[in-house]
């Protein structure tokens, strides 16, 4: 009965050895690494403030940088943005900017302040880069989370208000892989929105963590022309490890970017509008 029991424990003991180095091996397939990310989105050919989020987010050791879209429009500066994004190997999407600088789409929606910027910035733009946008996809999926321009399925929309924000929550839901979490830009508003129990919450603002209870849609705000009062160019930190999601604002040469879009003959408007953060 002894020698029994002991061929049975050490079968035992044998099997669970095994299934721990099955563990060892499928972890990684199963859960791929963990990663920390720095968004940013609506760059808009803004050089100084692109500048400056870049030196800012070299102090943060990602892995990654993802773009929201909106590489190009409204500033002085939309050839060495794109050069800067292209030459550091920043993940980007489309925004409705470069499909309209790019020659994809024409601008007939756009106000007339944003139609004389994109049609400036088309005239300006290399070939090179023109087709380097046109070939920008509208979203994409990352491990875990989702990036989009306007709203999931169409880069023009817009998230506003909670009816916007629930529709999106529920696309978000009936994605292939039921996403959690979803971010996004064009509306320059820096912003996080929770779905607990069907209900849209606005989350507080600077750190967020994350509940696996909650799905997420959140913007990190604008680089370039930031609308949300703030004149600062935005950006945010997102740590897939401690799953917290940190918000960042910094300075930049703004009078230099406001010289350049006087020079560059652009409405004036854009200029005055970066001091106001609208
Ligand atoms: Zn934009």
């Amino acid at each position: 009965m002894k020698a029994y029991l002991g061929l049975y424990l050490s079968i035992q003991k044998s099997l669970f050895e095994c299934e721990l180095v099955l563990v060892e091996i499928l972890s990684p397939l199963c859960y791929p690494f963990l990663m920390r990310y720095a968004i940013i989105s609506d760059i808009h050919s803004n050089l100084e403030a692109l500048e400056a989020v870049l030196a800012k987010i070299s102090g943060f050791k990602v892995d990654e940088i993802l773009c929201l879209g909106d590489i190009v429009g409204y500033n002085a500066n939309p050839n060495e943005c794109i050069d800067i994004v292209r030459r550091t190997g920043i993940r980007c999407i489309m925004g409705n900017h470069d499909s309209r600088a790019s020659g994809l789409e024409e601008p007939d929606n756009f106000t007339p302040l944003a139609k004389e910027a994109v049609l400036w910035t088309r005239d300006r733009l290399s070939e090179d880069n023109k087709g380097f946008l046109r070939k920008l996809p509208r979203e994409l999926t990352i491990e875990g989370f989702i990036i989009f321009h306007g709203s999931i399925r169409d880069t023009d929309c817009y998230i506003i208000d909670e009816k916007d924000a629930s529709d999106n929550f529920h696309l978000l839901e009936n994605l292939p892989c039921d996403m959690k979490l979803g971010f996004y830009g064009h509306t320059h508003v820096r912003v996080a929105l929770s779905l607990q129990r069907g209900k849209v919450f606005l989350e507080p603002d600077g750190e967020l963590k994350l509940s696996t209870w909650k799905r997420y849609l959140i913007n990190p705000g604008s680089v370039g022309q930031p609308r949300d009062r703030d004149p600062r160019a935005s950006f945010l930190i997102y740590d897939e490890f401690s799953e917290k999601v940190d918000f960042y604002r910094t300075d930049y040469d703004m009078a230099a970017t406001q010289e350049k879009i006087i020079e560059a003959g652009l409405p004036v408007e854009l200029a005055e509008r970066l001091s106001m953060g609208r």
